[in-house]
């Protein structure tokens, strides 16, 4: 829905709303609020309120740490949970300089920025997509365990554990807030699952999964769980995706669909495609954040590790769903859960619009499976493999200038800085396996 402040103030009037959390994420993709009463809701609209900066990290320095929230108000929406002192609701807010200009450290803004740059060009772009978490049991303590006590399977029916109420109660909580919730199954481990709600347009998809995994996390622990979004929580078994599908809308029709055309793609897909494949190496640092996330990204478990694209098989980086028309789209499958939704949608789009500037051909679809293929077969086709882990994929960010456009100079320089301390903390951690591995051997 479209509201104007007037509309907020009243829904807020109404209702009863006592408390209202405005809402900003990180450069990390961490969901920061800032909570006011209802009484200063209408200097919040008039994009009066302002917080410290210094005290986000990644932001701005202490010297320029005033910093000003200005609410969108169609993100209004009131939490559907904790209504004993009153109602409490939300705002979803860009952030902004003292002197009114856009904060370029803030990461809707890096999203709004792309797809002005599309908007250019006369494209919209539509995402929808497929976040996968596990739901774990806590212990005493309330802190998460890795136990699932689940013995369901993919697409399993029957309510065999506490995950599959805990699921259906997200559901229907994330329904009250507006999502249209297409599916939701409990995927292939024990103890995952996945809810898909529709796609829109690029900045409200972003705006949701930042929504989502709010709820789902708080909706587990009313059930006495603990969601993590974590993408390879455990070895061995599945890890968590978050399968981005995207296509492009110009004056609201699908131009991804040609029925004339291979596949029924057009060659914008196409060459949206071949944009998309020659930055993957180079988006990957943003789509897979963590140190974690490289756990994922491994043969034989559905999750990508090549750079290839088909319209049926599951190993590659790009899949074609077969649905066309309005729905066609690209399914781009390595990101995971762990993403900055706002940066990870601006240099998809700037990836895939840099193959259509540039008439990127992407190479011919790959229907073998490609993890059974050795490494001379895979030369054979030129396969090349994204990142194996941070520092290689740090190291392949640095190496691509269109993602330092797309995120601009503040953010790539702080994310850059950030994510090498992550992975030099990793680097010389002593871990479990070497522990099990050397120990008594040596
Ligand atoms: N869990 C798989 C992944 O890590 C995806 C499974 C699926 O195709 O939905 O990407
Ligand atoms: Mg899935
Ligand atoms: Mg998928």
């Amino acid at each position: 829905p479209k509201y104007s402040k007037e509309d907020v103030m009243r829904m807020a009037k109404d209702e009863n709303v006592m408390f209202i959390r405005l809402q900003f994420t990180d450069i990390f993709g961490v969901l920061k609020n800032v909570a006011i009463t209802v009484k200063e809701l209408e200097k919040a609209l008039n994009n009066e309120i302002m917080f410290d900066g210094s005290s986000i990290e990644g932001f701005v320095r202490i010297e320029e740490s005033d910093m000003y929230l200005r609410p969108d108000p169609s993100s209004f929406v009131i939490f559907p949970w904790g209504q004993n002192n009153g109602k409490e609701a939300r705002l979803i807010c860009d952030t902004y300089n003292p002197d009114g200009t856009p904060f370029i450290g803030c990461p809707r803004n890096v999203l709004k920025k792309a797809l002005a740059e599309a908007a250019q060009m006369g494209y919209e772009m539509s995402v929808g997509p497929e976040c996968e978490f596990f739901l774990f049991l806590t212990d005493a303590e309330g802190k998460p365990t890795l136990n699932t006590h689940d013995k369901a399977g993919y697409f399993d029916l029957a309510p065999v554990d506490l995950g599959e109420d805990a699921r259906r109660d997200m559901c229907l909580t994330l329904q009250q807030m507006g999502f249209e919730i297409e599916a939701s199954h409990h995927e292939g481990a024990p103890g995952q699952h996945e809810i898909d709600f529709k796609y829109d347009d690029a900045l409200m998809t972003a705006d949701k999964i930042m929504t989502f995994k709010m709820v789902v996390r708080t909706v587990a622990k009313r059930h006495g769980l603990h969601a993590t979004f974590m993408p390879k929580p455990i070895y061995g078994i599945s890890g968590s995706g978050m399968h981005t599908n995207q296509s492009l809308s110009k004056n609201g029709k699908n131009i991804f669909d040609d029925p004339s055309g291979v596949l029924g793609l057009s060659q914008e897909a196409y060459y949206y495609m071949g944009g998309l494949m020659k930055h993957a190496k180079g988006i990957t640092a943003i789509t897979n954040p963590t140190v974690n996330s490289y756990k994922r990204l491994v043969t034989g478990y559905e999750a990508p590790l090549y750079i290839a694209w088909s319209p049926k098989n599951r190993s590659p980086l790009i899949r074609v769903p077969a649905k066309r028309g309005s729905a066609t789209r690209l399914e781009l499958r390595n990101p995971d859960p762990t993403a900055n939704p706002y940066l990870a949608l601006a240099v998809m789009l700037k990836a895939g619009l840099d193959g259509i500037r540039n008439k990127i051909q992407p190479p011919p679809p790959v229907d073998k499976n490609i993890f059974d293929m050795n490494q001379d077969v895979r030369a054979e086709y030129a396969i090349e493999s994204l990142p194996q882990n941070l520092e290689d994929a740090i190291c392949e960010m640095e190496k691509d200038p269109l993602i330092r456009e797309a995120l601009g100079e503040h953010i790539y320089t702080k994310y850059v800085e950030a994510k090498k301390l992550e992975w030099d903390e990793y680097k010389t951690k002593v871990s479990l396996w070497e522990i099990e591995r050397y120990i008594s051997e040596f």
